[in-house]
């Protein structure tokens, strides 16, 4: 059975444009999974310490038969390739892949929490998805349509296209 999963990129070193678009192919090249759309990019101000740079922020829309354990072992692992490393809480880094949306279950244990528990107050995060699907609930009925709405604001700006095509001449 196929799921329809939402993947939540960010980064704010190295190159965090880049850093997505290279995501972005690697996400689309997963075993058992298929690649149905990514989203504009967004820089946003860091939640959390201020004292670093602006992210870039981005989703995308796969549909898998990966269990959503096996999909965070996965973005663990292109995380790791992307040499991310973790410093400090909330602090800045080169990739960060959150699984925000797994169809329309509900988890909570030792490595996931689903739907990602900061979803509702991130308009970095609710703003692409909106991009991708306007019609996309959370499993308790919940539009995300409505969440953005008030949710608090970390001053997005999308990004021109040229910012977020990895095909694209630099
Ligand atoms: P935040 O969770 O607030 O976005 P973060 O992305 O900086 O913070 P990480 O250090 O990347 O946090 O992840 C910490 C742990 O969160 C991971 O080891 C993972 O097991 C766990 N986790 C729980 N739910 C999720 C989820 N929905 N997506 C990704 N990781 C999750
Ligand atoms: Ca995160
Ligand atoms: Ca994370």
């Amino acid at each position: 059975m196929m799921t329809d999963a939402f993947i939540g990129l960010g980064s704010n070193l190295e190159d965090p444009a880049a850093q997505l678009a290279r995501a972005v192919t690697a996400l689309a090249t997963l075993p058992n999974t298929v690649f149905v759309a990514q989203s504009p990019f967004y820089a946003s101000r860091p939640v959390g310490p201020q004292d670093q740079p602006d992210f870039v922020n981005g989703a995308v829309w796969l549909r898998t038969s990966l269990t959503p354990h096996a999909l965070l072992d996965h973005l663990q692992s292109i995380e790791h390739r992307h040499g991310r490393e973790r410093l400090r809480h909330w602090g800045p880094r080169t990739l960060d892949l959150d699984l925000l949306i797994f169809g329309d279950q509900t988890i909570a244990d030792d490595r996931l929490t689903m739907p990602h528990k900061e979803l509702p107050n991130r308009d970095f995060a609710l703003q692409p998805l909106l991009d991708l699907n306007p019609d996309l609930t959370l499993p308790d009925g919940r539009p995300i349509k409505a969440l953005r709405e008030h949710c608090p604001d970390n001053h997005l700006r999308k990004l021109p296209p040229a910012n977020r095509d990895p095909f694209s001449p630099t």
